[in-house]
């Protein structure tokens, strides 16, 4: 078996222990002769593997006993509408709810926002391109507000805060869809915390919210039931079918990271993986650049071009030639991305840092 250096942005890289215990497992589940994605969801295995999966969060990201945890289906697309409906639709006419539209992925969230309720883009990237973030100092909640949204990372952007901003009693909401698990994270400054599963969690189908207590209690009435928090938190994510393989999946990629030490030895990775190709982009005196803003390049998705974009698809056919896939920038920005998620190796990061090089002398 071959397997391939996998920079794609999500769904992406999963560490291979994971998939080969999936593989041991899918047929007979634990000698119990079937499946886990042919159990019922009611089941005892079944329910062991959900709260466990919960359990898992809760360690690894000390989320304090003052928030729930929910396993969602509908992908974090489905967050950007389940956050105003809850937070905002019924508020009231004076209530409005503040954006830092940082990116693609913040912009989505807004315009889903936008249909529900007042909103106010505190901060629009628009004009630089959406290169730069606000400091985090300087992102405060409007008069009225009932959130402030950010997105904690850009994936096609590459842009990631470094920084929280402090929102007093506002609730700060975040889309830490790809950077989640990557860094530590102080839960009690944040209302709620949501991530699709694909980019540094598990695969596709199972979206994890944090949300404070108080703040999930109190959706309206008026909601159909699953697109309220209240619901699910009354029910422990076991309201309706979840999508269990997801699920099971997401809880073994948590069972390795506490194998591997947690949270804190991935932030250090983070960095470490970002360095080696930010390094290599700066040291090519201009034959790459990375047009984000220095401050806030982001450590998961490194974005860059060359300066010469007709090398790009060369570039590309190389990697391929390497093995390295998913090197191709979002269709909507093109260039060249490389995702660099928590199961990326080192090696993976070295092995493309080096091609850079060789690449950049050969073609200089
Ligand atoms: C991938 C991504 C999404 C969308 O996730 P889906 O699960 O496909 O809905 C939203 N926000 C960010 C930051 C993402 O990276």
């Amino acid at each position: 078996m071959k397997r391939k250096l996998n920079f794609y942005a999500g769904p992406s890289t999963l560490p291979v222990p994971v998939l080969e215990e999936i593989q041991r497992e899918i047929v007979d589940y634990k000698g119990h002769g079937l499946s886990i994605i042919e159990t019922s969801h009611r089941s005892k295995e079944y329910d062991a593997v959900h709260h466990e999966a919960i359990a898992n969060i809760r360690e690894l990201l000390e989320v304090p006993e003052n928030y729930y945890i929910l396993l969602l289906g509908g992908g974090a697309s489905l967050q950007f509408g389940m956050i105003p409906l809850n937070m905002l639709h019924f508020a009231g006419d004076d209530a409005c709810a503040d954006y830092v539209v940082s990116g693609s992925w913040a912009k989505k969230a807004f315009g889903d926002a936008k249909r529900l309720g007042a909103v106010n883009a505190i901060f629009d990237g628009k004009e630089q391109n959406y290169m730069t973030l606000p400091p985090a100092s300087e992102i405060k909640p409007s008069a009225g507000s009932r959130y402030l949204h950010i997105t904690s990372n850009e994936t096609i952007g590459g842009l990631q805060f470094r920084d929280w901003p402090e929102t007093g009693e506002v609730p700060l909401v975040a889309d830490m869809s790809s950077d989640i698990m990557s860094r530590r994270i102080p839960v009690e400054r944040f209302g709620v915390i949501y991530a699709g599963a694909q980019k540094n969690l598990g695969p596709a189908g199972v979206t994890v919210v944090i949300i404070r207590k108080d703040i999930a209690e109190a959706a309206p009435e008026q909601l159909p039931d699953y697109l309220s928090y209240r619901v699910h938190a009354e029910k422990d994510s076991l309201f309706n079918t979840p999508p269990v393989f997801s699920v099971y999946a997401l809880n073994l990629v948590l069972r390795y990271l506490k194998q591997h030490g947690g949270v804190a030895p991935l932030e250090e990775a983070a960095r470490r993986k970002a360095d080696l190709l930010y390094q290599a982009i700066e040291e090519s005196n201009g034959f790459y650049r990375c047009p984000v803003d220095e401050r806030y390049r982001s450590q998961m998705n490194v974005v860059f071009r060359i300066a010469d974009e007709s090398l790009e698809p060369v570039f590309l056919e190389e990697a391929a030639k390497h093995d390295m896939v998913g090197l191709k920038g979002h269709r909507s920005v093109g260039g060249l991305r490389a995702s660099i998620y928590n199961a990326m190796p080192l090696s993976g990061v070295e092995a493309l840092a080096t091609l850079m090089r060789s690449f950049a002398s050969r073609r200089s």
